[in-house]
């Protein structure tokens, strides 16, 4: 079966397969919508439709498969990120790029028994999801299921950009290019590593306050920029420079913000075949460094839990980053926000949740 992107159509009845060997089914309470949802369901990485999309969850377990570690009834952060902890990159600490146990078939068929697309081996938008075991963490109860869904996604990927990829020192001059879903919890991110000043920037000036909110020094728009980073760092310009839009203009204005021994740190995923240029001679003479962070190079077992302790601890915000919440009827109202650029992250919620 081949689709258009952006074509509406309807499958019905979807049948969700029982959670096999190694995996847990869950009842999803909360499924937030991401830009990246936005960016297949479009088309821009390519992929193959039909397809159900989603990928920043939270829910409940309501079946556990064989060898399975977890217990029906316990809530859960459920991730796209699946590993199998033992390959060579897991054992290097990089499970988001897991050589193992990938792909599988998808749980997901229609009328006529022909397989739907797992989108991000999640398929998220959907009262129930059956993924593997690796990819869910539980939580504690305190925490709301909208809130418990942004750490699925862009929580971790922020704030594991500046903790885990870029490993930010305190003190750091930071400069976060866009104020996107992701680019508030780099911010939040680099607030929690003790970086001064935290430069965040983004031409919606709706934006600036909340990123004020969540630690940064100061907030601009892109025109501004350059001599505010110039002003606050004394002329050495920027210890770090994270481009969390994939906005090609922000990719290119990054290295004029980078002082020596500085790196820049890519965390937005810009649509495929978007290219960037650097000067080798500025990166080698500058001692500069370019970072790729893919879902802030979490280890969600670690990174999660240690998440959550500090939402209890009053130092992590996620309820404020939850613009507005909908029924899934009207998940493409949702996704045409995020598309737009005017929510933060929009969430989907079920009747029980
Ligand atoms: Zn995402
Ligand atoms: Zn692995």
């Amino acid at each position: 079966m081949s689709r258009a992107f952006g074509e509406r159509l309807t499958i019905e009845p979807l049948t969700l397969a029982d959670a096999g060997p190694g995996e847990v089914r869950v009842a999803l309470a909360a499924v937030a919508v991401c830009h990246s949802d936005v960016s297949y369901a479009d088309g821009e990485w390519g992929g193959e439709l039909p397809a159900v999309w989603g990928h920043e969850a939270a829910g409940t377990i309501v079946e556990v498969g064989a060898d399975v570690g977890f217990a029906v009834g316990q809530r859960v952060v459920v991730t796209l990120i699946r590993s199998c902890g033992e390959c060579h990159r897991c054992q290097r600490g990089a499970e988001i790029a897991c050589t193992a146990s990938l792909d599988r078939a998808s749980p997901l068929t229609d009328a006529d028994g022909r397989e739907v697309g797992q989108g991000l081996r999640t398929a998220a938008f959907a009262e129930q999801v059956v993924v593997d075991a690796s990819q869910v963490v539980p939580f504690d109860d305190e925490i709301p299921m909208t809130s418990a869904s942004l750490l699925a996604c862009g929580v971790i990927t922020g704030v594991g950009a500046v903790l885990n990829t870029a490993k930010v020192e305190p003190g750091s001059s930071v400069v976060v290019l866009g104020c996107g879903g992701v680019g508030l919890n780099v911010v939040q991110g680099a607030a929690l590593a003790g970086a001064s000043p935290i430069i965040a920037v983004d031409p919606q000036e709706s934006k600036h306050d909340l990123a004020i909110h969540l630690g940064a020094t100061h907030a601009v728009s892109p025109a501004d920029l350059q001599a505010l980073v110039t002003e606050l760092t004394g002329g050495l310009l920027a210890d770090y420079v994270f481009v969390a839009t994939g906005a090609p203009t922000a990719l290119a204005s990054a290295p004029v913000l980078a002082g020596a021994m500085s790196a820049i740190v890519i965390v937005g995923m810009p649509p495929t075949g978007v290219t960037g240029q650097f000067d080798p001679g500025s990166l080698a003479g500058e001692n500069q460094r370019i970072l790729g962070s893919k879902m802030g190079t979490s280890v969600i077992a670690r990174d999660i839990p240690a998440l959550v302790t500090r939402y209890l601890d009053g130092e992590l915000e996620l309820d404020d980053l939850v613009s507005r919440t909908f029924p899934l009827e009207q998940i493409n109202e949702a996704m045409d926000e995020v598309r737009k650029g005017t929510a933060l992250r929009n969430v989907i919620v079920f009747d029980d949740a």
